[in-house]
Formats: structure tokens, sequence, C-alpha cells
């Protein structure tokens, strides 16, 4: 079957100077001896991919883990092996993570001339008692610092990440942070409302009470507050995390909402292309003993290093549709974009449940469009439980 429609690449970047407290990514602190090797082995498998694959790459997302303790010169490497391997659109949107504690204009200008035209930049708080809570290895000056330095580089696409529900912080103290974000007049901010995930330092704080219980509710009013400081500075909630000045929408990330095919590249990264979805090992030198060995094409969307992955039957894939277009939440879900791509209606797969929703004031139904109602954005996994 012939393929035209445009991919994303996400390329995972595992490794990180410290740990932050919060944080369950895949990425390993004191492992940054293999770095030109995970970068070679990373790049035999996108030589082999681009062997099986003729789809226009669009956008490339370079995450982590910290990407920006790659050299220039390895992103050039690596854009440049995508280049060879792939079909990469004359626009594509590429974006680099980039932790503030270190990037100076220098490195900018040099991963701007490798092609990298976005940046997102991990900013988390203002407050130095919040970024020592977080862990986090970059005091509150480096984050302006960076901006500028991103700026003067020739950087105009720029993403913060900020994140609220922090254990001791209040709404004041938030919104500090959030105008200290907007006083660096980002195209683009991430909200993300803390989780505690199992395993890490914060959460083992929490739970063994050293640490306050985040408070949901103050945790709702934050986000609230913040879309409302946002849409008065001209930054329009697009998804229940994402915020963006008009036309600045990040569109990797829009990808994933769509329910489009991605390839990920990396260890611990996952993909979702020809109803495959996949998960590539995590270990770094399990990975790069796998990524390195492959010497033929494997059938798309497979590298080496893939551990596992399922078989999106029909049904997974309309809920998946379903579940991520709701999280876009002025652009929703389309009946008849729904119809079009499965060849049935909407309200024959899922009526029942999304009039029961709609009933409940958690979801709103205006012309063709389904979308999240206001009420549910931060609680939306709560909505996505009952339509399974
Ligand atoms: S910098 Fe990001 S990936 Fe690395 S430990 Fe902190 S939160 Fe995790």
């Amino acid at each position: 079957m012939m393929h035209t429609q445009a991919l994303s690449l996400y390329l995972h970047v595992p490794f990180c100077k410290t740990r932050c407290t919060y944080c369950a990514f895949n990425t390993y602190t004191n492992a940054e001896a293999y770095l030109p090797v995970y970068v070679a082995a990373l790049c035999n498998e996108l030589r082999w991919l681009g062997h099986v694959t003729q789809q226009p790459i669009h956008t490339i997302f370079f995450g982590g883990g910290t990407p920006s303790l790659l050299s220039p010169s390895q992103i050039a490497d690596i854009l440049q092996t995508c280049r060879a391997a792939f079909q990469i659109s004359p626009e594509a949107e590429i974006t680099l993570e980039v932790n503030p504690f270190s990037a100076s204009e220098a490195y900018f200008e040099q991963v701007r001339a490798a092609g990298v035209n976005r940046l997102s930049i991990g900013m988390q708080s203002v407050h130095r008692s919040e970024l020592r809570l977080m862990a986090r290895n970059h005091d509150v000056d480096a984050v302006p610092r960076t901006v500028r330095a991103a700026r003067a580089a020739g950087f105009e696409n720029i993403n913060l990440d900020l994140i609220f529900g922090l254990p001791y912080q209040t709404l004041a103290m938030w919104l500090e942070s959030l105008q200290a974000a907007l006083a660096l007049q980002p195209q683009h901010l991430s909200l993300y409302a803390l989780e505690l995930e199992s395993g890490t330092a914060m959460t083992r704080d929490v739970e063994r009470g050293r640490l306050p219980l985040p408070d949901d509710e103050l945790a709702a009013e934050m986000y609230e507050a913040a879309d409302e400081l946002l849409t008065q500075h001209g930054l329009l909630q697009y998804e229940i995390s994402n915020w963006a000045r008009s036309g600045w929408e990040c569109r990797h990330n829009l990808q994933y909402w769509r329910n489009l095919p991605y390839l990920g590249v990396g260890a611990g990264a996952h993909g979702y292309a020809d109803s495959i979805r996949y998960a590539v090992v995590r270990p770094i030198p399990r990975y790069i003993a796998l990524a390195s060995a492959q010497d033929a094409p494997l059938p798309f969307p497979f590298t080496a290093s893939v551990e596992w992955h399922e078989r999106i039957d029909a049904q997974t894939a309309m809920l998946e549709h379903l579940f991520t277009g709701l999280r876009l939440v002025r652009q929703g879900v389309r009946d008849s974009e729904f119809r079009a791509r499965f060849g049935i209606a909407l309200s024959e797969v899922f009526g029942e449940p999304l009039a029961k929703l709609r009933a409940q004031g958690l979801l709103q139904h205006e012309g063709d469009t389904w979308r999240l109602s206001r009420s549910a954005r931060l609680i939306s996994n709560r909505v996505f439980a009952a339509l399974l």
C-alpha cells in the first residue's frame, strides 16, 4: 500500500544531569559517556527506517530526558541522517527540548543552523523554593537568560513548560510564575498539573507524610486562573495542557492529538503507524546494542530495538480518535471527520456514553462537533473512563 500521509518523528534523548523529584520519564543520570555511541545507534536505526517509508515527515521532536545535552554537531548529524533517510518537508517544524541550565547563544546559533526551529524550555516555576522542591538543576535567572540567548540566536518559536499543583504552592505563587513566563513573550505555553507518578522521590515523600498531598481543588482554581490570564495575553487554550498565540500551536503534538501516525526512535520511545502501536526498549545499553546491530530494513514501522507492539483494531482506533480529539478543547471531534475516517457515525459507536456525558454537563455537542465542557478539562480522565 502506498502512503502519502505526513508523518511525525519523535527522537528520545534519555540523558539528564540530575533527576527531578517528580520525574517518571525514561531518563538516566551519569550516563552521558554513552552519548556518542547512542547517537550513532539512533542514526543507524533512522537510516534503516528510511528504507521502508516514502511518507514525508513534517515534524521532528527531540524529547527527553534533556536533548539539549546533545552537542550542536550531534544534532546536526542526526538531522542530516534524517534528511538523507526520509523526505523531510521544507517547512518541517523541528523542536528541541531545552533545559535552561546550560544553553548559550552560541549553542542556539549552531542548533538553529542545524535546522532546529522551535524550542521548548523547561521553566517550571519562578520560585526558588519550588525549583528546589522539584530538584531542578537551574536557578530562577537561568530561564530569562536562556530565552534571551535563544531570541538573540534568531529563535522565534518558543514554548515554556510550567507545573502547577505543587505541594506548598499558593495561587499567588502560581500567578507569579505565569506572569514571569508571560513577560518572556513565549509563542506557546504548556501548563502541566503535577502528577504523583509511582516511584518518584516526590511521590515517596508525599506517601511518607514528608510533603503535603497536593490540593485538587486549588489545582483546579490555578487552572482556571491560568486560562483567564493567558487569554487576556492573547494565548488561547487549544489542548487540555496547552496554550498558544494563534498560528503557533505545536504541529508535532497536534499529530498525536489528531491520532495521526508518528515514528518513535530512541530508548523508551513510542510510535504509532500503520495501525501498529509500539515501544522501544528502555535501558540505554540495551538500546545501543540492538539499534547498532540492525543491518537490514524491517517491515514498517519496526526497528531492531522495538520490544513491544500491538495491532490497533478498528474499535480501539475509534476510541483513541475520540480520546485524543477531545483533548483539543476548541477543535474537538467532528462527526463528519469521524465518519470519513471510519465509515460509521460517531453516534452509532458511542451514542449512549456521549449522550450521558452530555447530560452530566461534561461534554458539549454543537453543530457537528463534540467538545469537553470547561468543567471537564481538568477531569478529562473521568470522561475518558466513562467512554471505555
Ligand atoms: S529534566 Fe526533565 S526528563 Fe530530566 S529528570 Fe527533570 S523532568 Fe525528568
